[in-house]
């Protein structure tokens, strides 16, 4: 069987340097969980950057970190203070991320950033050629390495290369803003398999590639001379046993075993049994939507004053990128419309947003999306939000109501949810009426078909079918020579 190796920015590890003792702690986020079955079964490598700026680590300390890695078969590329400045924070986070989340006039078209792009996409390609054999096959990932592809492709052509873009991809009108638009889909077109979350990425891909390129394209097919290229949808999913066994185990627990949180939660449930709890959990990024939800919330109260001081929206804001500019206003922004927010319908014993500026434990997130009566989850643009599968995996009793927007890429797995326009307060405000009044048993019905369909593909499952269809184009490309 053939090795499949990986390739992203980060490796799966962070480290940890203490006294000169170096622990690997693994990540337990779902790209991980799913990754880590792939390349282990495979017996490949795991290619990527392993979190640490390469200039604050001496020559014995940067060897001793490969050689630890080396028990997990990950392969480092180091990246100095200034790449990561110029190609992550940079040209991915301030050029790539705005333009494929339709937020154009955030866009940086910095050429300097190109070219830090560019060399750490070279940089990462290198080191996957070094490591691996034709005949190999390698799956990239995302964003930030869209020309690793093409860069490993034209040394080694008898490597299978898949691709997987984790964010949306825009449509042509909007793609076609970039002045290296051409340079990235050429990069993107070295992969053998491309694969999107929906099929609304893969349309707007096949647009740039025949509108820019001029390729025929047939089905989900691009034929360029002798090479036929593969591109589908593979809707991310969730390690769904992992959020439904925590859940269960949470209400198990005994009460000195049971987290602060939780404790706190349960003694407000006790002074007010009727209250409602509405969950909001995001990194801090404007394509979250996270002022409209406030706005809409205020909407709320201000049209069913019912609900003043029955209901509490529990807003979760996960620092990041917090050295660009956008990040910084967003924060500010956020921040007043909260206070606004309390400022205007709170009292002495109600506060109607408890915002929290910080990451949480797993332990927190399962105690959250287990208490919370409503998800409320509006993102103006996102590629797929599995905060959203999260919640419904935790809902053991079966009750709970997603408001979901139509602008994230789940909202194509789950027609059940209420879904929303987020630039539409109005409408928010409706949905959040509509989801507080739902009966149980309409809950109950939306929620089975839900658990139902992303149990069903979870995240071994998406990884599964993608290894499946990688298979499929290296029998295709060896039918043709
Ligand atoms: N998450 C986390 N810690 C937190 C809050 C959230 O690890 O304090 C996780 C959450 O469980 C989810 C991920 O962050 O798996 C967010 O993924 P999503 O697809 O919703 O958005 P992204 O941040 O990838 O844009």
């Amino acid at each position: 069987m053939n090795r499949i190796h990986i390739v992203s920015n980060r490796l799966p590890v962070s480290i940890n340097v203490e006294n000169d003792n170096i622990e690997l702690i693994p990540s337990v986020g779902g790209l991980a969980t799913g990754m880590r079955s792939v390349y282990k079964e495979y017996n490949g490598k795991w290619i990527g950057w392993p979190g640490l700026p390469s200039d604050e680590l001496g020559d014995n300390l940067k060897t001793d970190i490969e050689e630890k890695l080396v028990e997990e078969d990950c392969v480092s590329v180091h990246l100095s203070k200034e790449e990561i400045d110029l190609y992550y924070d940079g040209f991915s986070n301030r050029t790539i991320w705005p333009l494929f989340h339709y937020f154009a006039q955030y866009i940086d078209y910095e050429p300097q950033l190109w070219d830090a792009f560019v060399k750490v996409n070279q940089k990462f390609a290198d080191k996957a050629l070094e490591t691996i054999e034709e005949g190999d096959t390698i799956w990239i990932h995302d964003y930030q390495l869209l020309l690793v592809p093409e860069m490993i492709k034209s040394k080694k052509p008898g490597v299978t290369v898949g691709f997987f873009l984790h964010i949306p991809f825009p449509s042509f009108e909007v793609f076609r803003i970039l002045p290296w638009r051409k340079e990235l889909i050429q990069g993107m077109l070295g992969a053998d398999l491309i694969g999107f979350h929906t099929f609304d990425y893969q349309r707007h891909f096949f647009s740039c590639v025949r509108r820019l390129m001029g390729y025929e394209i047939s089905f989900n097919e691009i034929h360029i001379e002798d090479r036929i290229i593969l591109v589908d949808s593979f809707p991310m999913g969730i390690d769904y046993d992992k959020f439904r066994d925590a859940a269960t185990q949470t209400f198990q627990k005994p009460l000195q075993e049971k987290s602060k949180l939780h404790r706190e939660l349960e003694k407000y449930f006790l002074v007010s049994p009727n209250r409602k709890l509405i969950l909001s959990i995001d990194r801090l990024d404007y394509s979250k939507g996270i002022p409209n939800r406030l706005q809409a919330f205020a909407k709320f109260l201000e049209e069913y004053p019912e609900f003043i001081g029955k209901v509490t929206l529990i807003m979760l804001a996960v620092p990041s990128r917090g050295t660009v500019e956008h990040y910084i206003n967003l924060k500010r922004e956020v921040e007043e419309l909260v206070g606004n927010v309390n400022g205007r319908f709170g009292s002495i014993n109600y506060t109607p947003v408890w915002y929290f500026y910080r990451s949480m434990p797993f332990e927190s997130l399962i105690e959250l999306y287990s208490s919370c009566d409503v998800a409320l989850v509006t993102p103006v643009r996102d590629g797929m939000n599995l905060v959203a599968k999260e919640y419904v995996a935790s809902r053991t009793n079966r009750t709970g109501v997603i408001i979901l927007s139509e602008m994230a890429g789940v909202s194509k797995e789950m027609g059940e949810a209420l879904m929303i326009n987020p630039n539409n307060t109005g409408e928010i405000a409706q949905s959040i009426y509509q989801a507080l009044t739902m009966p149980l048993d309409e809950q109950r019905e939306r929620m089975i078909y839900l658990q139902d369909r992303i149990k069903r593909y979870d995240v071994f499952k998406w990884s599964s079918e993608f290894v499946k269809s990688l298979r499929k184009v290296e029998k295709l490309q060896n039918s043709i020579y």
